[in-house]
């Protein structure tokens, strides 16, 4: 039972066309869905089915637990587990029938050792670190990971791959050096016999803007969401399309007169006599606190800025001369009527990435409603 009229929106339309714009960008490589944070909010299991759907091949999630939900929805396309999960979680993984991250001999061992327990073969992906510094095996222990792969009986090198630090900076010199460096680590397992039938190292900007990032698989999450990486890889630039709309309605309408201060800290005073909208969403909801007196919201076709505090359930907007009703919608992020405000305006507004302002609306309070599906 839903009483609240504030929800998240997903447009599975918007979400197919994605995933067929960059199939078509990324030439022949196959297309991974990364569905991780509960498909960065836009629900883990929908989003994997209608990427699959639309021509997606594998997809890839950051923990077991989420490969396990994608299983128990009968989801059993390829799935790369991007990290390796601590050691004693082998056995899990191989249920999962996941294809995990392996940068440590540890893990190696711990996964072949699960794999033979449970009488099986297990494809692994093994990760460089080629300057990211964040997981992979780092170049001087490169030798002693590759060396350790002919004792895992149980495992099948699927892939090598690596990740980048900054494809979301057209102009930064730091990928070319990572992809010399990726070389440099694909020609260390080739003369240890370790022979990969796949390699992969893009996300989405590397997908969009690094053609030589592309090789054999993209791992794409934010671009297959609509959304852009960063201010200098707009989404909207190569014919992406946002999926998710954030919507509620107004739920207390009133007139306040000019000089009237409004909510916690009395931050913002009203310039004239006018409406004064109060919205049921807040900032456990996923809004921002940076978007106080800072936001906007369509509300009757206009764009009304956020007055004062953004408070923890609620957050109020400046009407001016426009009347306003307990009741009439208000968007929060996506269209009404020919104007949009962008996941990308609210990211600017409070000083961080489109990948936490989505991530930040789970449904563990919003409900999701899918639309377009099938
Ligand atoms: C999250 C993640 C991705 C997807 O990144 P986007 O920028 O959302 O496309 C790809 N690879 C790794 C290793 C990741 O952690």
């Amino acid at each position: 039972m839903i009483h609240r009229p504030t929800v998240v929106e997903v447009d599975h339309a918007a979400l197919a066309h994605n995933v067929e714009a960059l199939r078509a960008v990324s030439g022949g490589a196959a297309l991974c869905a990364v569905v991780k944070a509960d498909g960065y909010g836009h629900g883990m299991v929908e989003v994997a089915r209608t990427a699959l759907d639309a021509g997606a091949s594998w997809l890839a999630v950051a923990t077991v637990e989420e490969a396990q939900r994608l299983r128990a929805a009968g989801i059993d396309a390829p799935t790369l587990l991007l990290s390796e999960p601590p050691a004693d979680e082998a056995a899990a993984v191989v249920d999962a029938g996941v294809r995990p991250a392996v940068y440590t001999s540890r893990f190696g061992a711990a996964l072949d050792a699960a794999a033979k327990r449970a009488q099986t073969r297990v494809a692994v992906h093994l990760k460089a670190d080629t300057g990211m510094h964040r997981v992979g095996v780092p170049p001087d222990r490169w030798d002693e990971l590759l060396d350790a792969v002919a004792g895992w009986g149980s495992l099948d090198v699927e892939a090598l791959w690596t990740h980048l630090a900054r494809a979301d900076e057209p102009d930064a010199d730091t990928t070319p050096q990572q992809l010399a460096a990726f070389e440099d680590f694909t020609a260390a397992a080739r003369d240890r016999g370790v022979a990969a039938p796949l390699r992969h190292a893009a996300n989405s900007a590397a997908t969009l803007v690094w053609p030589d990032a592309r090789l054999d698989l993209v791992r794409t999450g934010i671009a297959m969401y609509g959304l852009s990486p960063s201010p200098e890889v707009d989404a909207a630039d190569h014919g992406l399309r946002p999926a998710l709309t954030l919507r509620t309605r107004v739920s207390f309408s009133k007139r306040i007169e000019a000089g009237a201060s409004v909510s916690y800290g009395h931050r913002w005073s009203a310039p004239s006599d006018g409406w004064l909208a109060t919205l049921p969403i807040g900032y456990a909801d996923g809004v921002p606190r940076l978007l106080s007196n800072r936001g906007e919201v369509l509300i009757g076709g206009g764009r009304r800025p956020i007055a004062g505090s953004v408070c923890m359930d609620q957050i109020l907007v400046w009407c001016g001369d426009d009347e306003v009703a307990i009741g009439d919608e208000a968007v929060l992020l996506g269209a009404q009527g020919p104007d949009r405000i962008r996941v990308e305006d609210w990211a600017a507004h409070a000083e961080t990435i489109t990948y936490e302002i989505v991530t930040n609306l789970a449904d563990r309070r919003v409900p999701r409603r899918h639309v377009g599906t099938g």
